[in-house]
């Protein structure tokens, strides 16, 4: 019994409060405050315990006088109590992630996982409602005790395999990356399983990691839909190109989605996803030019070669630059998206090559030039959304969650993915149509 001293104000409150009481519904939710209140009434109607209030102060009297300490409610217990995990279990009785960020504060580290006391003080708990129901002599004490026992089991379940989002200034080293947020970051979870469960709370990198799961799922369907068409309609050359960009956009996004998934597993897992995400991006980039040198130079064989030829000298070198382990750190942001831009910008030099040798007219009308441009804006913005860390730069730690940079980054390169495939569709009709090229340079094409 004194072991369970601390639970039955808590779940009943202050004697002489039984009518009204706040702390029960939120302990164990409105299913034990509901037969809380019906035993209390039951209580009022029976001779023999008239009055529920009377018979919790005649219970703390007699242990008051075995020189047992008065018990204090949820509320009055303050962080630093001396009954260890109180705060913990507090919280996680209170609210979900959403509240977690609110009540956040800088003094408050990242909470480690729930402890065996926390089970004992829960079991406690349930011992005290079911004794209670003796006590009121309730007949649905088998309800109750069903009740009682089920919820419990599921908030253990809950509090032991929970974790809390803190505050960036206590993530150790490794995961402090962008300190314009301030809070709702995870925590180092140390486990996969852990990481993945992460997608369906709220943090930091929620929004990073839907944006490219949807976007990658996006372009799967969109490839098996494209590269199942007959060959009879799509050569194999062209399913051929347009596979080298699908598998770069999926690559990228996918990466990416990984990488934002799972980088708060331990520093190691962190640098290597990392690295496998800037590896995904130069993926993209070498998969978006492919298609579009094919149809660009369609007919000129050497042009084709020598800047397919320098697309992936500069995509190795670029995956090259991504290995380094110090290319991630968060120092080396301006340079990473320097790497990328440029890499991404070298498409200049072949569009105006096409553009001096055909014309302008025909490079926008039959070289989707214009869609090209569109494609090379929406990246550079975002790498210059993602490289100033803007908005969050203006409104500290009112971006943690939502419009971030790294989202409006990720959803730009979505868009400039999908312009590019519009783009390149184009191109391919447009050979279609024309046909193969002349009879004098019948050996240029592949
Ligand atoms: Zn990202």
């Amino acid at each position: 019994m004194a072991e369970c001293l601390p639970s039955t104000s808590k779940i009943f409150g202050e004697p002489g409060t039984s009518s009204q009481q706040p702390n029960a519904s939120s302990t164990l939710g409105m299913d034990i405050s509901a037969l809380t209140d019906k035993a209390t009434k039951s209580a009022q109607r029976r001779p023999a315990m008239t009055d529920y209030a009377d018979a919790i102060g005649s219970l703390e009297e007699e242990l008051a006088s075995e020189g047992l300490r008065r018990r204090v409610p949820w509320d009055s217990l303050s962080i630093g109590s001396d009954v260890p995990g109180l705060h913990d279990v507090k919280d996680l009785l209170e609210g979900d992630d959403a509240s977690d960020l609110v009540s956040e504060d800088d003094g408050v580290g990242c909470p480690l996982p729930s402890t065996p006391v926390e089970q004992g003080l829960l079991e406690c708990e349930i011992a005290e409602v079911l004794k209670a129901g003796v006590l009121m002599d309730e007949i649905d004490l088998g309800a109750l005790a069903h009740n009682a026992v089920g919820q419990a089991e599921e908030f253990v379940r809950k509090v032991m395999a929970s974790w809390k989002v803190c505050h960036f200034h206590h993530l150790p080293k490794w995961l402090q990356d962008n300190d314009f947020l301030k809070t709702g970051h995870r925590p180092p979870l140390n486990s996969f399983k852990a990481c993945f469960s992460s997608i369906f709370r709220v943090h930091t990198e929620t929004g990073n990691i839907w944006t490219h799961l949807l976007g990658c799922v996006m372009f799967i369907g969109i490839a098996a839909y494209f590269l199942s068409t007959p060959a009879m309609e799509l050569p194999p050359w062209d399913k051929a190109v347009f596979g080298v960009f699908f598998a770069g956009a999926i690559t990228c996004l996918g990466l990416s989605f990984a990488y934002h998934t799972v980088h708060c597993h331990s520093e190691l897992v962190g640098k290597l996803f990392s690295k496998l995400d800037y590896c995904g991006i130069a993926m993209l980039i070498i998969g978006s030019f492919v298609p579009w040198l094919y149809y660009s130079f369609y007919c000129q064989f050497s042009a084709k070669l020598i800047y397919l030829s320098v697309v992936i000298v500069l995509g190795i070198s670029s995956i090259v630059v991504s290995m380094w382990d110090r290319f991630g750190e968060p120092k080396y942001r301006p340079v990473r998206a320097g790497v990328f831009m440029g890499f991404g910008l070298s498409g200049v030099v072949p569009a105006f090559h096409y553009a001096i040798s055909e014309g302008w007219f025909k490079a926008l009308s039959q070289a989707s030039l214009g869609w090209l441009i569109l494609m090379g804006c929406l990246y550079i913005l975002g790498a210059m959304f993602y490289a100033l860390r803007v908005p969050e730069r203006f409104f500290p730690g009112k971006c943690d969650i939502w419009f971030q940079s790294h989202q409006i980054f990720h959803v730009l390169v979505i868009a400039a993915a999908f312009v590019h495939y519009h783009g390149i569709s184009e191109m391919a009709m447009y050979r279609m149509t024309i046909g193969e090229c002349a009879a004098q340079n019948p050996a240029m094409a592949f």
